[in-house]
């Protein structure tokens, strides 16, 4: 028998939902409920300078008036940070990250200051500068009381998790890229993970078999296939879906409120027809 597929929203506090999360939403729903499967909310709230205690409840009336109901209690990523803590230092413990102590405008200047800066899909990568420096160094610095944030050593990553794929929904089988994004943050100074690692290990607890999230997100699946090898973790199967964007093309998330499904409730319009207006012909 094949395992049940399960599936999760996972909304970041940090406003009220749009169209686009609306869609992401039910995508997600109805994968999971068109196979009898389970439908997971988690809550991405890792940035607490960024999160809005009232958008928690918020959130879950829309998703509740929306009629896209979840199954059991959500998950706050805030509430895990021992988990994080652990897969970092299995990440620490194998090799394959390193600390970075560079500030943002040191980042910068180094970048001005190559004739040819590396680029992945989002821009400039990181640089290297910290991959140059020594262990004792590092240690150094370490004990020193410097906070550094910790960086996925990509090429070594490359070598310890070999040839990777992942297979998509819509887009089929794809090779995995391990340096697509560069040497990238896992744990930042200030919060002690990254969107990365909290998705990876989270994925895994809630027992996710099908990760849906927007287009956007498909750089950062090469990093997630890389992460799950390391750290021993099942290979999901991901569905990446269309970014619903206003009649101008522009993507919902540059102008949410205009879009909330506040809104349209408070506009009476009906949750069905709402959703109904998302096509989801093709997701
Ligand atoms: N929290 C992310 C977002 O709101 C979703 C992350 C994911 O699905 O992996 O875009």
């Amino acid at each position: 028998m094949p395992a049940p597929v399960i599936t999760r929203f996972a909304p970041s506090p940090t406003g009220l939902l749009h169209l686009g999360h609306a869609y992401a939403a039910k995508v997600a729903r109805d994968l999971a409920k068109a196979q009898g499967g389970q439908f997971l909310l988690r809550f991405e709230d890792i940035d607490h300078t960024r999160v809005r205690p009232e958008y928690y409840a918020g959130i879950e009336e829309d998703l509740h008036w929306l009629g896209l109901d979840w199954d059991g209690p959500a998950l706050r990523q805030s509430a895990r940070a021992d988990a994080y803590a652990a897969a970092l230092t299995r990440l620490q413990e194998i090799g394959a990250v390193y600390p970075c102590f560079c500030t943002r405008r040191e980042i910068e200047e180094e970048i001005a200051r190559m004739v040819s800066a590396p680029h992945g899909p989002e821009g400039a990568l990181y640089p290297g500068i910290c991959r140059r420096i020594s262990l004792e160094e590092g240690a150094q610095r370490l004990t020193a009381g410097d906070q550094p944030a910790w960086r996925l050593d990509a090429s070594k990553a490359i070598e310890m998790a070999g040839e990777l794929t992942f297979t998509d929904l819509r887009h089929g089988r794809i090779r995995v890229d391990p340096g697509l994004l560069g040497d990238v943050v896992l744990a930042r100074k200030d919060i002690g993970t990254s969107y990365h690692l909290a998705v990876v290990v989270d994925d895994a607890f809630q027992g996710v078999t099908h990760i849906t999230r927007g287009e956007d997100l498909l750089p950062s699946t090469h990093v997630h296939r890389v992460l799950q090898t390391l750290l021993g973790l099942p290979e999901p199967q991901y569905l990446h879906h269309h970014l619903i964007t206003d009649n101008q093309g522009v993507r919902l998330a540059k102008r949410a409120d205009a879009m909330a499904i506040r809104r349209f409730r408070e506009c009476g319009r009906d949750a069905k027809d709402v959703l109904e207006d998302l096509n989801p012909v093709d997701p």
